[in-house]
């Protein structure tokens, strides 16, 4: 891995981020995206912990409490950072867990993304609002078959 490496500001269990699922939720710091009134804006700072130095312990000490290692942000979206996200997809995968993406561009899903079970693409709009509002422009994709489908409306259920 090389000198760009992602930082975590906090990490916990959290149900909310992917439907009928419990998640390790990890902010990943220094977010790029500049949305108005962003909910987090501490993330926008190189602010944290070296994720390398303790994803094994976060991921350990969480072990029988999730189902989906989720990471909230891309960080600077360098190429190290996506080589780094995709030695996490390997452990988790290896371990039988999911791994998921929340990504806060409005984007495509891009080819370095495809390691991850779920993928939130998306920036936060106030008028429009998160994921469980009927009205978001934030769409949440589930690899099913090799192939992401639009599962956004499972927050509406
Ligand atoms: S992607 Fe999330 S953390 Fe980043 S600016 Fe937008 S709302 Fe804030």
């Amino acid at each position: 891995m090389g000198d760009n490496m992602l930082l975590y500001a906090s990490a916990g269990i959290s149900e909310l981020e992917i439907p009928n699922k419990k998640s390790l939720v990890i902010y990943i710091s220094e977010c790029k995206n500049n949305c108005k009134n962003c909910h987090t804006p501490y993330l926008h700072e190189k602010y944290g912990y070296p994720l390398r130095e303790n994803f094994n312990e976060l991921f350990n000490t969480f072990y029988n409490y999730f189902d989906i290692v989720c990471f909230m942000g891309e960080g600077n979206n360098k190429s190290d950072e996506k080589i780094e996200f995709k030695y996490y997809c390997n452990i988790v995968h290896q371990e039988n867990k999911k791994i998921a993406l929340y990504c806060g561009r409005d984007c495509d899903i891009e080819d370095w993304m495809k390691s991850f079970d779920y993928i939130k693409i998306g920036s936060y709009q106030e008028n429009k609002g998160p994921l469980t509002n009927r009205n978001t422009n934030q769409k949440l994709y589930k690899k099913i078959n090799n192939r992401y489908e639009d599962i956004t409306n499972k927050f509406w259920e």
